[in-house]
C-alpha cells in the first residue's frame, strides 16, 4: 500500500444554519464548516419522511376502504 495516497482528514466542526452543530472528519481546510442543511433539518429527513408517512397512511386507508367495499 502506498503511503500518503489518502487525503489528510481531520476533525472539523460543522455548523448548520438551523443551529445544529456536530463534529465530522473532513478534508476541508479550517476548523469550521458552515452548511445550510444538516441531517436534522434537511428536507430528506424532515419533509420527505413526513410525506412518505402521509402517503403510506393514505394507502392504508384506501386499502381498508376497498376491503370494506368488497365485504358489502
Ligand atoms: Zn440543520
Amino acid at each position: 500500500m502506498k503511503k500518503d495516497i489518502h487525503p489528510n482528514t481531520h476533525k472539523i466542526q460543522v455548523i448548520c444554519s438551523c443551529g445544529n452543530s456536530f463534529e465530522t472528519l473532513s478534508t476541508v481546510k479550517g476548523e469550521e464548516l458552515k452548511v445550510e442543511a444538516c441531517l436534522k433539518c434537511h428536507p430528506f429527513y424532515t419533509g420527505e419522511k413526513r410525506l412518505l408517512k402521509t402517503s403510506s397512511v393514505d394507502k392504508f386507508y384506501a386499502r381498508q376502504k376497498k376491503a370494506d367495499e368488497l365485504k358489502k
